[in-house]
This record gives structure tokens, C-alpha cells and sequence, in this order.
């Protein structure tokens, strides 16, 4: 489990959604599929991780 930002492709609406690995997104705003994940890494600034660690759960 992880929380993911996302940003729809459709509308450019960002929001975030806490997902399990395969889960499918739709923007709230529009309820596109057609959403993109974000890694800005502010989830994620603790010691070594980069933030490219979505199925990490022990380093933050
Ligand atoms: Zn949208």
C-alpha cells in the first residue's frame, strides 16, 4: 500500500489516492481513467529512498 500523487491527463486535475498494487484510478474530478502517476517525492524523503519505492512500506 502506498499514496500515490496522480494527475489526470484529462482535466489536470492532481490528486492523491492510497492504492494497492494493482488497483485502477479514475480522477475524482471526471472519472477518467486516463491519469498519470506523479512521484514528487514528498512521501518519501526519508534516508535512501528516491521515491521510487511505491511497494516499499518500511522506509517511510
Ligand atoms: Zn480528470
Amino acid at each position: 500500500m502506498a499514496l500515490i500523487d496522480f494527475k489526470c491527463k484529462e482535466c489536470g486535475h492532481e490528486f492523491f489516492e492510497i492504492v494497492n498494487s494493482n488497483d485502477k484510478v479514475l480522477c475524482p474530478k471526471c472519472k477518467s481513467e486516463n491519469v498519470e502517476r506523479i512521484y514528487k517525492g514528498k512521501f518519501y524523503g526519508k534516508g535512501s529512498c528516491s521515491g521510487g519505492c511505491s511497494t516499499c512500506s518500511g522506509c517511510h
